[in-house]
């Protein structure tokens, strides 16, 4: 049941919540927003507390903002386990994973889960690559699907009285594109999405291409998913 109020009354997060036109902005997938945004929350050991903030970037990329703000608090001497979920707008970039597995290799007991609206330069091999050492040191990425962007919504966005529940709704075909996307990265598979700028970058086309090692390699639900592949159809 919708609630007649906003996440304001007697909320303590509320001055670390975003408003919901940046994130409307900063997550949609259809969209290439030039600002980066991470929405993140962490967990100390088995306490249900959960502390969460959201980070913009500065000079410096937001993982590394978020890293070095992390590293000087007194807490990160604590051997206790703690696990961090990012939601993040962009994934990071091949610099940027660089500095997450140094972090996580000096803090074995810190676990990272990171969910991206889209993957940041894809065609980049660096990038593809700085992906697929951070999913080898055991950090889990995944694409931003509906749940997520719900429960972003409710947890992390000064949403209006009553519009609890209005999320916005991107339509999912964006979120199965990134979704196949990093399976190729993950699979070390050629890109096959094409993203490109027209009309003074005014419109944003996605386009797929894939070769024969694509269909050969990607399991089909997943080419089903981004509209690659469709059912078969039994004529009577
Ligand atoms: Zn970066």
């Amino acid at each position: 049941m919708a609630s007649d109020k906003g996440p304001s009354a007697g909320d303590p997060t509320l001055r670390r919540r975003i408003e919901p036109w940046e994130f409307e902005a900063s997550f949609d997938p259809r969209e290439l927003c030039k600002e980066a945004c991470l929405l993140y929350e962490v967990q100390w050991g088995t306490s249900h507390k959960v502390w969460r903030n959201s980070s913009k970037n500065t000079t410096m990329h937001v993982e590394v903002n978020f890293i070095e703000k992390f590293t000087s608090e007194r807490r990160f001497c604590s051997p206790v386990s703690c696990s961090i979920i990012w939601f993040l707008s962009w994934s990071p970039c091949w610099e940027c994973s660089k500095v997450i597995r140094e972090f996580l290799h000096q803090r074995p007991s810190v676990t990272l889960v990171i969910y991206v609206a889209r993957l940041y330069y894809h065609m980049d091999q660096q990038n593809r690559q700085g992906l697929r050492d951070l999913i080898n040191s055991g950090v889990t990425i995944r694409i931003m699907r509906a749940p997520e962007h719900d429960y972003c919504w409710r947890n992390f966005v000064n949403y209006p009285p009553g519009k609890d529940a209005h999320w916005p709704r991107y339509p999912p075909l964006w979120m199965e594109l990134y979704g196949l996307e990093l399976y190729c990265i993950i699979l070390n598979l050629p890109p096959c999405l094409m993203i490109s700028r027209r009309c003074q970058k005014q419109l944003t086309l996605f386009r797929l291409s894939l070769q024969n090692c694509h269909y050969q390699m990607i399991p089909p639900p997943i080419l089903l998913a981004a509209g690659v592949i469709q059912l078969p159809v039994i004529w009577r």
